[in-house]
């Protein structure tokens, strides 16, 4: 039987981790031909265009442009907004993620049997976005475990204790087999839940618990278990944040410009402020702050995120953009963000002032991986 082709596929958000992974892939597993696409939204800033030029360079490669909607003239994101009756997207009301990222990205795999890769780094705890699509599977290589949970619920469950101890008696050897088998037995319980199980046996070898998850699926109706060889399983590198800076500034690609420090001054003190993500430019996830930098470095794109305010729709809850950038409004903005990160930097210790702030973050994991 003829096996049908399965693609490798990577969207780069305009951000630094999925920038990196990109990177670090194409160093580290260059026999993999993946395919990397951009969910374009139309209302991203000019630095995330020039991330992605260079990335293009880097990799030799162009990176398909995908648009939730191809109507000349008019930007993906203006044409949604106008189907839904001018609402704009909220955290509670996300139609733009769907629309503007998550389909294209389904539409552009179809029924093809794919494998995702995803850069949510091994510092982070957060699964990142799963497609439900039984013909896409989602790896996270820069984790300890690059698993989904999808998968490893089903590799751990009880009622797989069975076939679990088999493959680590088949497959393992020596000292790490003795010590897996062992962990392997023991049932999932109150006492012993499956966080400590995957964290036990990935402590005792990443890669004989990748050989372990790979063998397995070979025997279940699973993507990555129907390649031929999966080069991924020997990667026992967990990536953090000073990780994905080394990877980016040694590959020549460099930080999203957006990322730079900017200095400011409020009340005769001197801070700094930049963006802390890709996205729309008027994402309804960014700070005040960021709010106040686009205003002021990027006072067209301001501008017409102010157009979108009309009708009682506005971008922030609580506040309209009129009414943030009013001067003492934005001096107490300043002020408030100086304060906050100056705490932050006392009682963190990294020098990044980047990794300092970004604690704050969140949102829609699409759009800014
Ligand atoms: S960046 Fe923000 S506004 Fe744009 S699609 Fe993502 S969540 Fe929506």
């Amino acid at each position: 039987m003829k096996t049908k082709k399965i693609r490798h596929v990577l969207g780069i958000s305009g951000g630094k981790d999925s920038t990196a992974l990109a990177i670090y892939l194409r160093e580290r597993y260059p026999s993999l031909e993946i395919e990397y696409y951009f969910c374009d939204t139309g209302k991203e800033l000019d630095e995330t265009y020039d991330l992605l030029k260079n990335l293009e360079v880097f990799l030799g490669k162009k990176i398909t442009y995908l648009q939730g909607v191809n109507v000349e003239g008019v930007a993906p994101f203006d044409h949604f907004l106008k189907l839904n009756g001018g609402y704009l997207p909220s955290s509670s009301v996300r139609w733009c993620t769907r629309k503007l990222k998550l389909a294209p990205f389904e539409k552009f795999i179809g029924d093809d049997l794919c494998v995702s890769y995803v850069g949510i780094r091994g510092d982070e705890d957060r699964e990142g976005y799963v497609s439900t699509k039984p013909n896409i599977q989602t790896i996270f290589p820069f984790r300890k475990n690059m698993w989904s949970k999808e998968m490893i619920n089903k590799l751990l469950k009880n009622s797989n204790i069975e076939n679990l101890v088999g493959l680590y008696d088949t497959l393992a050897s020596g000292s790490v087999r003795a010590r897996a088998l062992a962990v392997a037995q023991e049932p999932i319980s109150a006492k012993f839940p499956q966080a400590s199980k995957l964290n036990s046996l990935l402590d005792i070898s990443i890669e004989s618990f990748n050989r372990v998850m790979f063998a397995y699926l070979r025997t279940i109706n699973s993507v990555v278990g129907q390649l031929e060889d999966f080069p991924l399983l020997d990667n026992e590198d967990i990536l953090a944040k000073d990780d994905i800076f080394r990877i980016l500034r040694e590959s020549g690609v460099g930080m999203p410009q957006y990322y730079t420090e900017i200095p400011y001054e409020v009340e005769g003190l001197a801070g700094t402020y930049h963006r802390s993500r890709s996205g729309c430019f008027f994402c309804f996830y960014q700070q005040k702050i960021e709010w106040i930098w686009l205003y002021e470095q990027h006072p067209d794109k301001f501008a017409e995120s102010l157009r979108y305010e009309k009708d009682g729709f506005t971008w922030i809850q609580d506040e309209s953009l009129a009414d943030l950038v009013k001067p003492e409004r934005m001096a107490q903005i300043k002020k408030e963000h100086l304060l906050r990160t100056q705490l932050k930097a006392s009682k963190k210790k990294s020098p990044y002032l980047l990794d300092i702030l970004e604690d704050a973050e969140e949102g829609c994991l699409s759009c800014f991986v």
